[in-house]
């Protein structure tokens, strides 16, 4: 959780990017989520015993390993993308309108992936002559 609050910190100073984050921050969270969860499943000190004794036990660890930093691989994967971050709201998809702003901040919405709950950003934009509002990236 602390590294998602530091994330979310991340975004608000660097608004100018079209992308919310940058591939090495994107592989090093990725990486920090697999770490912490394999040095609880199999600990680098050999004096430390390994939890589980059966076969279902390895599985619900690994599933745990997958559960824990899947979602992550996802989040950074999506922030990544050219589209994660528009500085203009673009043309009103539903009267073609360019009168539109882009509302302020971004809203984070929690969608659930084959591996566990993901938490994407998400922008909205407003038009001015058809008073609806859209997602600007078209997600
Ligand atoms: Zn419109």
């Amino acid at each position: 959780m602390a590294a998602l609050v530091m994330f979310v910190g991340d975004f608000m100073e660097e608004t100018t990017m079209p992308a919310r984050t940058t591939r090495q921050e994107a592989r090093a969270r990725i990486r920090a989520a697999f770490e912490a969860q394999l040095d609880r499943m199999i600990p680098e000190d050999e004096d430390v015993p390994l939890k589980g004794a059966t076969f279902s036990d390895f599985e619900d660890q690994v599933e745990t390993l997958a559960r824990t930093t899947l979602p992550v691989a996802i989040e950074e994967r999506a922030a990544l993308s050219p589209h994660a971050e528009v500085e203009t709201g673009g043309r009103c998809p539903y009267c073609g309108s360019d009168h539109v702003y882009l509302k302020q901040g971004a809203t984070q919405s929690e969608v659930r992936s084959p591996h566990g709950p993901v938490v994407l950003f998400n922008q909205y934009a407003r038009c001015r002559s058809c008073d609806r509002s859209f997602s600007p990236s078209g997600s």
